[in-house]
């Protein structure tokens, strides 16, 4: 089917930062002439009651409604006894694979220069599923649990974003060699998907979760697409960010049962809320993987040009990553380059 021309998006702007770089993202997109209407909804983590739900049915059935959301980050208020506002969003979506594309950005000084990765993490099971008990004082079992099912549709989704963004390998990463039943199930997996697509050029291989780690800080550019059960994910994903100058640069999206939901991974940011000075790039491009998933892609390639070039020159730059301006003036900056590189 051919895709729409115009499409809504359910906008969280989230809290502290959040409203600051999610207007710098919707400026961008504007002038960009991105094709979106945008669907705001603002969470009010401090209005909502003890053991509510902190994001309403209304908001998430935007979400389903649309099959697209960006979201800024969003406080977590400690010790009320609300379901976690991930948590809810993981279950409620079905949010089962994050994808997070770390490339190095040129400008921006770090240790390596040629990273160009994407972590895929399983993200509903594994050694979160929650289930954790005292045998007796003293010791403690905590179940992490491996399916058949969770694995099969991360692996699937690992060669399909392979395909899709042509990419030339997809790896697994696990640790089958000492969980023989629960990471042997997922690599099992990941084998019987990769024989599926032994004919869409996309090449296979599989890595122990410490060579892995080794190898990315030593030879990054050997990594392509990794996928991964959860929290190998959480670890190596942190890891690949670290390795292109943090997460405030590092895009994120989740892939959900008809829907995505892109979000920028850093937090609030309390210390610099309401002065102008956030970063807003791990949003945007958070919301260019969006576009790209829409089909979006020459607009999402002329903002990332654009992004790319003011960084490169260096002029422009948030606190963050060393630079003295603010966050307007790094959008109006992004806007001005689109202009010239149209
Ligand atoms: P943080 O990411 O908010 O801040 C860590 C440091 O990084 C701070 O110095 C901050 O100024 C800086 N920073 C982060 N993002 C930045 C940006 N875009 N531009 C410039 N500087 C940036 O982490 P924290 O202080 O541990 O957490 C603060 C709040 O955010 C907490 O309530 C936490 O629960 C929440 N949080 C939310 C998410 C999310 O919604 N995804 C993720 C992490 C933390």
């Amino acid at each position: 089917a051919a895709a729409p021309s115009q499409y809504t998006v359910t906008l969280f702007p989230g809290d502290g930062i959040g409203p600051e770089i999610a207007e710098s993202v919707k400026r961008i997109f504007n002038a960009a002439d991105v094709p979106i209407t945008w669907d705001t909804h603002i969470i009010d983590v401090h209005a909502a009651k003890p053991g509510e739900d902190l994001i309403s049915k209304e908001a998430l059935d935007s979400v389903r409604r649309n099959g697209f959301g960006l979201k800024g980050p969003m406080a977590t208020p400690i010790g009320k006894g609300h379901r976690s506002l991930n948590l809810t969003l993981r279950k409620e979506l079905g949010l089962y694979a994050n994808v997070r594309p770390c490339v190095s950005i040129p400008g921006v000084d770090t240790l390596y220069h040629d990273v160009d990765v994407v972590t895929v993490r399983e993200n509903t099971e594994g050694e979160y599923s929650g289930l954790e008990h005292v045998v007796f004082p003293g010791v403690v079992e905590s179940l992490k649990v491996i399916t058949r099912d969770a694995s099969m549709r991360v692996c699937e989704y690992a060669f399909e974003y392979a395909i899709q963004n042509n990419r030339k390998r997809v790896t697994a990463v696990h640790k089958a060699s000492v969980m023989k039943l629960s990471d042997g199930l997922f690599l099992e997996c990941a084998n019987e998907v990769a024989e599926r697509h032994k004919d869409s050029g996309i090449e296979f291989q599989t890595l122990l979760i410490d060579n892995a780690a080794s190898l990315l800080v030593s030879n990054p550019a050997l990594l392509d697409v990794m996928v991964m059960p959860n929290l190998y994910g959480d670890i190596i994903s942190d890891l690949c960010a670290g390795l292109i100058g943090g997460l405030g640069l590092t895009p994120s999206g989740n892939m959900g049962t008809g829907c995505m939901l892109a979000e920028a991974v850093h937090g609030t940011a309390p210390d610099i809320v309401g002065q102008n000075r956030a970063n807003p790039t791990a949003l945007l491009m958070s919301a260019l993987m969006m576009l790209r998933h829409m089909q979006l892609r020459p607009q999402a390639q002329l903002i990332e040009r654009s992004v790319y070039t003011v960084l490169q020159e260096g002029v422009v730059r948030t606190g963050d990553i060393g630079g003295t301006s603010t966050t307007t003036e790094y959008t109006d900056a992004i806007i001005r380059k689109m202009d010239q590189l149209r």
